[in-house]
């Protein structure tokens, strides 16, 4: 990992309009609200919260798979929101997704080499030959053999289809993998290996990731960094050891004290209400209607983030 920043995510916003509303007028979506995030070249950065925090529509804006209302995603020097097409294809070649459902995200009528092939034929001039070289090299490399490719998806268990997922987004040598809830359709026995496979591509060929997931367990095991997402909010971002030996944020204390653990001693902090619905935000601090140390100002102030590496966004702490 270098100091060197891959992306620079500056006050991003994301919006959606539904026609969900009261009496079935239209509603806004506030999904992601002014987040800030930097991924340094050869990390893995982890985005974590609760289902409907945002981090997926983050992770969408970031590869361009969302629009974003305002502010800025630079990838190297390019600001992806200002892009022209020529940009953005080569951004593309650069950036791969490996999504969260191996049985979806494989076309079950093509055949693995097919699969595997079909992202060079439409991004390089390569030959034949050297399309073949890259996509051998790369199913070797997810873990799997060259027999593999001469099959259908269906003839492959989870695990395997996400090896095959993960080796689709290597053929054409990217600098950074967004990974969207990677294991959690697998298995629990499948589940290390492929968490397993993610680090080594990170620690053997220096690739960048975002990782998308609520599973702590995976977190700690693979991130260097993590960032806790809460109503579109980053609320808490630092180091995986510092977030995981000394959280600050109510939150991010309620969401490890829910990590099975064997000899856990920590008690399980239950949260009051659910997630407040992204159409109709809370006043000041978003956590407010929930937090165990709420106080007066934090219903009508909202808290900046507090520290340098360890970043934290609550009153408790300025
Ligand atoms: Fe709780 Fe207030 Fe901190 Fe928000 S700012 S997390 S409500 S103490």
């Amino acid at each position: 990992m270098t100091n060197e920043n891959l992306i620079k995510i500056k006050n991003l916003a994301v919006e959606y309009i539904t026609n969900k509303g009261i009496l079935g007028g239209k509603q806004i979506i506030h999904a992601v609200n002014g987040v800030n995030l930097e991924i340094k070249k050869g990390e893995i950065l982890a985005v974590a919260g609760e289902s409907g925090c945002g981090k997926s529509t983050l992770a969408k804006a970031v590869l361009g798979l969302e629009p974003a209302k305002s502010g800025q995603i630079i990838f190297e020097d390019l600001n992806l929101l200002a892009s022209d097409k020529k940009e953005l294809k080569n951004f593309k070649k650069k950036a791969q997704m490996v999504f969260q459902n191996p049985y979806a995200s494989l076309n079950p009528k093509m055949k693995i080499i097919d699969i595997l092939k079909e992202p060079l034929e439409i991004n390089t001039d390569y030959s034949q030959e050297d399309i073949l070289k890259i996509v051998k090299e790369k199913i070797k490399l997810a873990g799997l053999s060259e027999n593999c490719l001469a099959l259908y998806p269906h003839e492959f268990s989870g695990g395997q289809r996400q090896r095959i997922a993960i080796a689709r987004a290597l053929v054409l040598e990217p600098e950074f993998i967004l990974a969207d809830e990677p294991v959690s359709a697998l298995d629990v026995s499948i589940q290390a290996q492929i968490i397993n496979l993610l680090k080594e591509l990170k620690e053997e060929h220096n690739l960048t990731f975002l990782l998308i997931t609520h599973d702590m367990s995976v977190i700690e095991f693979l991130a260097d960094r993590v960032a806790i997402m809460y109503l579109g909010e980053i609320v808490e971002i630092g180091k995986t050891k510092d977030i995981f030996s000394a959280p600050l944020h109510p939150y991010t204390k309620a969401l490890l004290s829910s990590v099975p653990q064997i000899n856990k001693t920590d008690k399980k902090i239950i949260l009051k209400g659910d997630l407040p619905s992204p159409a109709n935000l809370p006043t000041g601090c978003k956590f407010h209607t929930r937090c165990p140390y709420v106080m007066e100002k934090c219903k009508t102030c909202h808290p900046e983030d507090t520290g340098i590496s360890h970043k934290v966004k609550c009153f408790l702490y300025n």
